[in-house]
Parts: C-alpha cells; structure tokens; sequence
C-alpha cells in the first residue's frame, strides 16, 4: 500500500507537467546509418567499429549514468529508455542507454564513483538471460573474474560501482526473476552498492508496468538522496526531430517505406540473415489445420533454400509482422496525420547517442505500420506524457486521471484490452489529437517485435523448410467495442488466405499490406529468422523420450516424432517415444490427427500417444490427468534416463506437470515428496527435463 501511495504522489507531481522526458544525451547509439551493411552483419558498436569501452563512452559524451539493458522481447530496452529519460528530465542526470551487447566489462573496475549504472534485465525462458545479456551474464559470474586491474573477487574491485537494478520476469516459471537476483548477488559480491532495492517485476501475474511504476519512485528518492541530486520540475522534451522533406517522394530509391535495412532497401537482399536482418522468405504451403467458430490454427512450411540459414529440430523461428491496415489507419487518423501519411520524413535523434528505432528517411505509414508495436497494451505512463498535449482541457484532465489513478486506469484501459489508437479515439470522441509531438510515440510505444514459433518440422527430413504451428489469436471482450487481432497470427492468416486467393482475403477487415514495402514480399513472403534453442532431442536416438504438449505446445513434438520416425524408416534403433497430446475435442481441434497414425506406422508400438479432450465428455481431462494415470510407465522411462520435454502454457499446464512429477517420483521410487522435487530438480540441471514454454 506504501508503494500505491508513493506512486500516486509522485504521479500526481508529473501531471502538474512534470513529465518525464529527457533532452540531448540519452541514447547509445552505433553513429551513421544504423541500419546499413554494418548492422547486417551483426549488432552493436563493435561490429560497427565503435568502442566497447563503457567509461571512455561516457567520458566522451559527457554522461554520468548509464542505463544497461537486457532485453528479448524489447520491454526492458523500454524502461531502460524511460528510465534514461526521466533521470534527466526529473533529475538532471546526464544519461545514455547501452544494449549489453555493445560493451565489455573487464573495466567496470574503473567505473567513476560519482556515475550510476542502471541495470535493466529480463529473464529469459529457464532462468536464463536474453541473447544480449549471455556474455554478460557470464563474464560476471565466472568463477574466476578478472577484472582491468587483475584484482580478485575477494579484493573488491567493484568497490567504485553504484548501481540500481530492475528484472522482468514471470512467476509462473522455477527461476522466478533470476537474472536480476543473480547478478545483483555477483555485484554485491564483487563490492559494488546498490541504492535501494532491487525491483521485480512479474509478467505472469500481469502486474510488470505496475511493478515497474511502483518501484521507481523510491528508488529515484534513494538515488537522489545518496547522489546528492535535486528534483527539478520536468517538462517534455522531443528526442527526435522529426522533418518533413517536400523534395523527396516515397517512391525515391532512397526512402524505406517498410524496408528493415538498407541491403533491402538497396533491391537484393544479402546475408547474413539474424535478428537485425531477415530473409524474405517464400511461404511454400499454409493451411487451416482447424477452424471453429472464433478460433483457428494455422500450419505454414517457410522456405529457407539458399538463404544460408539452418536449423536443427527444436529451434524457434521469428516472424518479422506488420501491422494490419486497419490499426495503422486509425492511429494516423487520430492523430490527423492521414493526409500527410506518405509524407517523406527524417527522424534524426537530437542527441548523438540517440538512436532512432528505425532506418530513415521514411514516411509516417512506413514507421507505423512496420516499425512500431501500435496494438499492444497501453503504458499508463505514456498516457500521462500525452496528457499535455490533449485537443482540449477537458480530455487533458480525463487522461491526467486515467495516467495518476492506478485502479481506474485498470478498469477503463487494461480490462477493456483497447490500444493506444483505440484508447485515444474514446478519449477525444474522436477529435484528432494534432497537437502530440510524434516524437514522442517513437520514444514511447515500443520498436514491433518479431515473434516466435517453436519450429514443428524436423530438420533430419526437411533441412530448407521450416514448419509453423499457431493458433489465430483473437480475443472479445465485452467492455470493448473492438475485437482484440493478435498482430502476428492475424498477418499469416491473411498470407494463408492469400495464398489460397480467397476472395476475401481479408478474413476480418485488417488488411494487411501482403505485398509488402514496394512489393518486395508478393508471391506470398514473410520476412524470418531463425533463433537456436536448447530445446534438443537426445543425439542417441535409442534413448526413450516423453513429450507433454497439449495444444499448439505439441508444435515441436510433431517435429521431434517426425524425425524419430524417419530415423526409425532408414534403420535406426529408435526408443521408445511417448507423446501427452491435450486439446478441446476429439473432432475439433485434435491437430496433425492423420499424421500422427502414419508416424506409428514407421515407429510401430514404440510410439505410444496418449490423448486428453477437455470438453468430450462429463469430466474436464487434462493432459496432467493422463500423466498420472501412466504414472508407473514414466516412472520407469525417467528411470532409463528417458528425457522428458514440456511445451506450451507457461502459466498453468507447465508448472503442473513440474509438480506431479515429482509427486510421481515420490510415489513410485518411496521417497518423500521433497525428495521427489529434487530429482525433478536435479533432471532439469542436467537437462534431462527440459521446457519450451511462453
Ligand atoms: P500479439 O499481438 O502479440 O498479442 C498477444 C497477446 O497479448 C494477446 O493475446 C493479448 O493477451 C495480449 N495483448 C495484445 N494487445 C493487447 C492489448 N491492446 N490489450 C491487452 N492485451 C493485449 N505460439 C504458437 O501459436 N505456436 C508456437 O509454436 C509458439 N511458439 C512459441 C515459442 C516461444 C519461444 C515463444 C516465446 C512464443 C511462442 N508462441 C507460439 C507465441 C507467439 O510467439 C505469439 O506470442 C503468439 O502467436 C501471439 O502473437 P500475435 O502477434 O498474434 O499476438
């Protein structure tokens, strides 16, 4: 309740417009076209030929905190750069913000006592960091540590470094926040201070904005207090400039107009192709593999011959969105920009070390619709920023309201699922709100996400085509005029549609730009890249396995077992491959049905698939009741080392089975319960047990 207050006092003073922006000097950024041939080839300052020499950067610009950033889905890069711009704004801090990626550690021994390094760290899947934070991660907690002046762990030589520090994470998982509390432990255990507490923030119980919001302001007073810095009352101020250039038209060869860098800005795309530079992939064949009342899965197998990229059975692939035609037209037009959407603009970041999210120049559609995640949920801190800039006072006080008041804004914008574009039209009745520097969208909703799918094909029978497996998401609520379209899933329901030339191939009014950025995309493309997993079969394949993945969450299953049997086809000695399968009817949902029939065919009796239908009888059956019910089977397979793979709903089903298999354990081997968690424990350790879960 302590927090709820604070929060609310100090929200309430940035509404009296206060609010938190920062000026010049805030952004790391690589110099030049972020988005040239340098950026294709990899990420980051070293790539570029910059330093990765942290306390030379902010020597050199003249800053004295830095705000570091771990960040896979692109969350914490946010609150790293809110948190970067409100230390300025409110506190005249001099900050920058830094991937971890770009920077060597070796000399955070040389770190100025009289600088502040803000740690900003999302746990990523099984405790682990994200792919920025690894090296990181792993230089800090090294056994043996080295640091620029050779001092060891029990010397101190962190002894100069203030820190504060934030995690993202999600309750629902064993590691819980793990990357915050560990590498706050290894700080604090190489001599470095941390003002206040480490703040958490948890994405399973859906509180992460609040978590974040509610953990700032005393963390700003410690700050304050132990740095000796005063608040300052905070006005906006944009990071970017963003100018209109008449002279040239979006048809110029040098504007992007949805282009992700400049070799696909420059005709043919080149290699190497990873997270900062996909392919444009051909989509060789996409299907419905259900389709019932408002719900629908998609099966797509995407092209990968002579792109140069790989995957092995159990990795994840990115699919590139845009957003739906629908959305993009509502947020220009609210904000009066539909007259001017195809104007060309340069978005230039004020400060040097400000780096603009995406490649310019560009027009105003071409950075909305490819560059900018429009749809998701609405931070109740941007709502406060836009507050000042209303069309008049009444909506400026509504929306003060909306940004101070924590349970109204709940009620009136979480609840109600609405997006930014959405939320803005209510507010105004529609009148466009032309008075919002766009800037400060580009600073405040986040760069588009690329999203995974767990690949369900294998890679033993067909290395150039990977299989996706994903459910439609589309959500009513009631409180909301508008029917929540997942960005992704909806934009590969159109390629399907297309592909298959329905007549309408705009199955709910979105109408996506299939074609893509001057068409680069026809002939139904999708733009991809491949993420590697640990997510791995055993490489003996006499080894038994048990797969557990009800619904989508058998993706990779159907993966796995497609390659067992094919090894099982050429001769190979393939163990025993149990498969818990769970959906809601037999007649519905019951993905991949056939082909499950032909897999058995090949591995004979040692496939064996156990099925769960929620909604087929009297009693609700779960795929956690079919487990139990073979409970002695699994029993003996862990026995022999049989490896154990969970995919799909992080939230429930996962956490479940976790503990049913130690209950299991327990049973069957006459131990006690703790005991039983501790081999599960232990299994996981040595990957035995492994889990593939969002
Ligand atoms: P999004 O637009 O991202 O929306 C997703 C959800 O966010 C919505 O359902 C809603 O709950 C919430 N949301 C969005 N906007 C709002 C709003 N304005 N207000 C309130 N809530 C909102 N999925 C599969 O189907 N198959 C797979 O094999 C698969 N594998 C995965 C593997 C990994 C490692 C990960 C991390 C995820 C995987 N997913 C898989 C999930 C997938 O990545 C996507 O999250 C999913 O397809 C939804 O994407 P989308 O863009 O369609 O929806």
């Amino acid at each position: 309740a302590q927090l709820d207050t604070l929060d609310i006092i100090v929200l309430a003073a940035l509404l009296v417009g206060t609010v938190a922006y920062f000026t010049k000097g805030t952004y790391w950024a690589v110099y030049g076209d972020p988005y040239g041939n340098s950026l294709a080839n990899g990420n980051g300052a070293a790539k570029a030929g910059k330093s990765r020499n942290i306390i030379e950067k902010l020597e050199e610009t003249d800053k004295n905190c830095v705000v570091f950033y771990g960040s896979q889905t692109g969350t914490a890069e946010d609150y790293a750069s809110r948190l970067a711009k409100e230390g300025h704004s409110r506190f005249g801090l001099n900050t920058i913000v830094a991937d971890l990626e770009d920077y060597d550690y070796e000399n955070l021994d040389k770190f100025p006592d009289d600088k502040l390094a803000v740690f900003v760290l999302a746990t990523y899947g099984e405790g682990e960091p994200t792919d920025n934070a690894v090296e990181f991660y792993e230089f800090l907690g090294s056994d043996d540590v080295s640091f620029s002046d050779g001092q060891s762990v029990d010397d101190k030589p962190l002894s100069n470094l203030k820190y504060v520090a934030f995690g993202l994470g999600n309750n629902t998982y064993e590691h819980y926040n793990s990357m915050v509390r560990n590498v706050d432990t290894y700080l604090t255990k190489l001599g470095a201070t941390r003002l206040g507490s480490a703040g958490e923030g948890d994405d399973g119980a859906g509180t992460m904005e609040e978590d974040f919001l509610a953990w700032k302001e005393p963390m700003w007073a410690d700050v304050a207090e132990k740095m000796g810095l005063e608040e300052r009352e905070a006005v906006y101020e944009a990071v970017f400039e963003i100018t209109e250039k008449p002279d040239l038209s979006a048809e110029d060869d040098t504007v992007y107009v949805g282009e992700p860098n400049k070799n696909h800005l420059e005709g043919s795309q080149k290699g190497p192709f990873n997270a900062n530079n996909p392919f444009i992939a051909p989509i060789d064949e996409s299907k419905e593999l259900f389709t019932v009342k408002n719900r629908n899965c998609l099966h797509m197998e995407i092209d990968i011959a002579g792109s140069n990229l790989s995957y092995t059975t159990g990795d994840h692939i990115a699919v590139w969105p845009t957003n739906a035609g629908k959305e993009v037209d509502r947020f220009l037009s609210i904000l009066g920009l539909n007259p001017k959407r195809h104007t060309v603009i340069a978005v230039k970041g004020l400060d040097p070390t400000a780096k603009v999210p995406f490649p310019s120049p560009t027009t105003y559609d071409a950075a909305v619709r490819y560059h900018m995640e429009i749809c998701a949920p609405v931070s109740r801190q941007l709502v406060s920023t836009i507050a000042p800039f209303a069309p008049n006072d009444q909506i400026k006080a509504e929306m003060t309201k909306l940004g101070s008041e924590k349970d109204y804004f709940q009620e009136k914008v979480t609840h109600r699922n609405l997006n930014l574009a959405q939320l803005l039209e209510i507010e105004s009745n529609g009148e466009a709100w032309s008075k919002v520097p766009f800037s400060l969208f580009i600073e405040g909703l986040v760069k588009i996400q690329p999203r995974y799918y767990s690949i369900s094909s294998s890679s033993y029978v067909q290395k150039d085509k990977i299989a996706i497996t994903a459910v439609v998401e589309s959500i009513e609520n009631p409180g909301n005029p508008h029917v929540l379209k997942g960005v992704t899933t909806n934009y590969l329901l159109a390629l399907k549609q297309k592909q298959h030339g329905d007549p309408s191939p705009d199955p709910h009014g979105l109408n996506y730009a299939i074609t893509g950025p001057r068409n680069k995309y026809d002939g139904i493309h999708v733009p991809v890249h491949v993420r590697h997993s640990n997510f791995k079969l055993p490489s003996d394949p006499s080894k038994p396995i048990i797969m557990i993945g009800p619904g989508t969450g058998v993706a990779p299953f159907r993966g796995f077992v497609q390659e067992r049997a094919a090894q099982a086809k050429a001769g190979q000695n393939v163990g025993k491959t149990v498969l818990f399968f769970g959906c809601r009817k037999k007649s519905e949902d019951f993905i991949y049905q056939d082909e499950w029939d032909q897999y058995k065919e090949a591995l004979g009796d040692n496939f064996v698939m156990h099925t769960a239908f929620s909604r087929d009888g009297p009693n609700k059956v779960y795929v956690q009741h079919q487990i139990e019910e073979s409970a002695d089977e699994i029993n003996k397979l862990l026995e022999q080392k049989a490896y154990i793979y969970v995919c799909g709903d992080a939230a429930n089903m996962a956490r479940e089975v976790n503990t049913i298999l130690g209950k299991i354990i327990a049973k069957h081997r006459n131990v006690p319960e703790t005991k039983g968690e501790e081999i599960v424990k232990a299994m996981r350790a040595s990957n035995q047990y492994q889990e593939d879960v969002w």
